[in-house]
């Protein structure tokens, strides 16, 4: 199915040194300049290790802000400005580096750093103070899945998350759901009939209000087009099939 407006991602967590970021994004920047066409439908993100901000924004953040046009992120910011948080990187800290968008919540920092839904709200707060896009991550694990909880769970997170916010500010957030047993080496790609009930009730409640409901976890290029094709999946947010940059550039071509 053609969507207006497709985003397709990717985070490489912890992953590449800075070689091997210049690498990847002098590559996809090399396909984009051969092919303009390549991003014209799609809104792309590359989102590196705070390490690499500077150097893959510097090689790919010339199409930055543009229709069609790629935006690096961060993979993690906190929601002060500045101040005695040793190990911790704020908004402005991240936007100086080049990024204009900012994953928040995703299920590894939830599950190892302890982030809350309190803290989500923050960071989403912060992010839109700096004009940085919240690419807010929101899932539920097996059991919850299994008890049928799963629209209860992930749209307290969401409500949580986007509390108070003003409709204006909500136009400007990503929603990405990856459920958790769909991610990583251990995970499996959720099925087109488990998404449907989660979608619906994101689409019910923010369908219209957010830039976009992404669906994320064990996202291939085999499977992707059954995944654009469920009607309310604005685009995918992808991982390890997205890490070499000449897979990541096929994917951008087959969403384009
Ligand atoms: C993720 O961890 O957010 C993710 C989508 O990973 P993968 O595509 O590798 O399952």
């Amino acid at each position: 199915m053609q969507k207006s407006k497709l985003w397709i991602g990717t985070s490489w967590k912890m992953n590449k040194t800075l070689a091997e970021a210049r690498e990847y994004a002098d590559t996809v920047a090399a396909a984009v300049e051969d092919d303009a066409g390549l991003t014209r439908s799609v809104e792309a993100f590359v989102i590196p290790s705070h390490t690499a901000i500077a150097t893959v924004a510097e090689r790919l953040g010339r199409w930055a802000n543009t229709v069609g046009g790629f935006r690096v992120g961060a993979q993690n910011a906190h929601w002060q400005d500045s101040g005695a948080w040793t190990g911790e990187v704020s908004m402005p800290q991240i936007k100086d580096a080049g990024a204009t968008m900012v994953e928040i919540g995703h299920s590894e920092r939830r599950t190892h750093f302890h982030e809350t839904v309190e803290t989500t709200r923050f960071k989403v707060e912060s992010a839109l103070r700096h004009g940085l896009v919240p690419l807010l991550c929101i899932g539920e694990p097996a059991e919850t899945r299994d008890r049928g909880h799963t629209c209860s769970y992930i749209l307290a997170q969401a409500r949580g998350a986007l509390a108070g916010l003003q409709r204006q500010e909500l136009a400007q957030v990503l929603i990405a759901y990856e459920p958790r047993w769909a991610i990583g080496a251990l995970g499996r790609p959720a099925r087109g009939e488990e998404l449907a009930g989660p979608f619906a009730a994101l689409r019910s409640e923010y369908g219209g209000v957010v830039a976009g409901l992404l669906y994320g976890g064990s996202v291939t290029l085999d499977n992707m087009p059954d995944l654009l094709a469920l009607e309310d999946v604005d685009g995918l947010f992808v991982g390890r099939a997205a890490w070499h940059a000449e897979d990541f550039v096929e994917l951008l071509r087959a969403g384009s």
